[in-house]
């Protein structure tokens, strides 16, 4: 007999959570400790989503999506989850840019800026200091109509060395643009620049083990394999969701997944308001990802020197679409030096990540792509070779993802590594006001992406649930 992944769950919740990235188990986590019974629905086999990790043989662990967050998830995680997680969280001192305009080493905070744009690039003063006051000042209810190009162009006219160095970290952070409104970029370097750049020591197998025993504290039933296909919906609101062929009921589901497969396809746009359908067809997904996977072998190890976090590039200019390219000139090194897991073995692993387009990746065949896989592990190599001499001796193993294992594992739209852009922000927030007790809590509008901007979106979204819920007469029995 198949196993049950839905035994003895009960017919009816308060709030059902379609995924567990880490909106979605921030919000189960918030929701579940309230008091409300919460059903966390998880298609894949662990929970994390996009926060994931894979081990291979030899004692290699490699982490997907911890290459750095700003300080705020300090904060976040002692409030919304616990202090044993919180205090995992380190910061990364070596961010390291090499490419034909400069090569530069920073602890990537104002401070630290501030002195490499002065004495550096040479900047006035007065400049720099305006450019980081208007960024920190930004907020959702600014006027949204200057871009980020406009911004650079305002305090630092025709210099592409310093819009590279401004810019390029972000895009790779969240796959914003010079073209995209000026607060997706403002908002998230001021994160980052209030303190810097930090990881969670211990690797994300255990801030997701952590993280699953805080939901069983609070009550969550959490369920892997467990692929929702239907939200129900009735004449006052969400009634409950088909999950692996079986219907349960609840009063508020928190979809976690895909903003537009929340809508086209679990919901049904027969729902909706045709102007918001209009608004949610006109949602455009974020860029995907490549990344490949390098462990050293046991003894092999590589100097501190190199860094935490290395954008390199071979580009003489910074252009998104270079950084998009299937012929790569950019790639982000993320090392994990032993005391990223300092419980585990002494092992090194290198991980580089480049922005990819689905498009590039999507419709080829088997061969063309185990062969497209290769070259980008190849091509990765050569340029490894660069800051760790002799690499290709010294990796043991070493593989690459591509926007379709994005894709295949999270069930992300065109394997989107950032949700949407901006405009999917307003139509997620417009969700409840279409449907009473359907909410959305994920990577979108790009301020609401990545680890810090998904699990605060998951905070935001589960504090609406609880009043929606409590507000609403429990339907329940105990
Ligand atoms: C290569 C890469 C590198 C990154 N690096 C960083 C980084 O260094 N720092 C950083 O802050 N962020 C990084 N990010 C982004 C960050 O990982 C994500 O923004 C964040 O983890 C997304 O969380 P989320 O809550 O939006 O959900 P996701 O992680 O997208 O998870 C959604 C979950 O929903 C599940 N799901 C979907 N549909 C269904 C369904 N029908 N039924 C049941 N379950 C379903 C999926 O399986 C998945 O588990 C990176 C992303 C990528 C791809």
């Amino acid at each position: 007999m198949p196993k049950d992944f839905l035994a003895e769950t009960l017919p009816e919740y308060d709030v059902v959570v379609i995924g567990s990235g880490l909106a979605g188990m921030t919000s189960a986590n918030i929701l579940g400790r309230a008091g409300h019974r919460v059903l966390l629905l998880e298609q894949h086999y662990k929970l994390g989503g996009l926060a994931t990790w894979f081990k291979r043989p030899g004692s290699h662990t490699f982490d997907i999506s911890l290459h750095g967050f700003p300080y705020g998830m300090l904060k976040s995680c002692r409030r919304y989850w616990n202090e044993e997680i919180a205090s995992n969280i380190v910061q990364l001192k070596n961010i390291r840019f090499d490419n034909p305009m400069f090569s530069l080493t920073t602890t990537f905070n104002r401070e630290d800026f501030t002195r490499l744009l002065t004495d550096r690039f040479k900047l006035e003063p007065a400049a720099v200091t305006g450019f980081f006051d208007t960024a920190r000042g930004m907020n959702f209810y600014d006027d949204q109509s200057m871009t980020t190009r406009e911004l650079f162009e305002k305090f630092f006219p025709g210099r592409e060395d310093v819009v590279r160095l401004l810019m390029e970290p972000i895009t790779y952070a969240n796959g914003s643009t010079l073209e995209d409104p000026a607060i997706t970029y403002g908002i998230v370097f001021s994160n980052f620049m209030a303190k810097g750049v930090y990881i969670y020591e211990g690797g994300t197998d255990d801030l997701v083990s952590k993280m699953q025993k805080e939901l069983t504290k609070n009550g969550v039933d959490y369920r892997i394999r467990c692929d929702v296909s239907k939200i129900l919906v009735g004449p006052s609101g969400v009634q409950g969701v088909v999950v692996n062929g079986r219907q349960i009921k609840c009063r508020a589901v928190v979809s976690n997944s895909n903003l537009r497969s929340t809508i086209f396809q679990m919901v049904g746009e027969e729902h909706f308001d045709p102007q918001f359908i209009k608004d949610a067809a006109a949602v455009r997904l974020n860029n995907s990802s490549t990344q490949v996977y390098m462990a050293l072998k046991p003894g092999c190890t590589v100097e501190e020197s190199t860094g935490d976090l290395l954008f390199c590039s071979t580009a003489d200019l910074f252009r998104t679409n270079l950084l998009l390219d299937r012929n790569i000139t950019s790639r982000t090194f993320s090392f994990y030096y032993p005391r990223t897991r300092p419980t585990g073995k002494e092992r090194y692993a290198i991980v580089s990540s480049t922005n990819a387009n689905w498009s590039d990746w999507a419709n080829l065949n088997e061969r063309e792509y185990e062969a497209s896989k290769k070259d980008l592990v190849e091509t990765t190599l050569d340029a490894l070779e660069k800051y760790v001499p002799n690499c290709r001796d010294m990796i043991e193993h070493a593989e690459a993802a591509t926007p379709r294992t994005f894709h295949h594992y999270t069930k992300h739209q065109l394997g989107a590594s950032f949700g949407t852009k901006f405009e999917g922000l307003a139509v997620s927030r417009g969700l409840p006001q279409q449907i009473k007790g359907l909410y959305h809590a994920g990577s979108v509008g790009i301020i609401m992406s990545g680890w810090l901007g998904a699990i605060n979106y998951g905070v935001i979204v589960s504090n609406e649930v609880d009043q929606m819920l409590s507000q609403a007469a429990p339907t329940i029995a105990s």
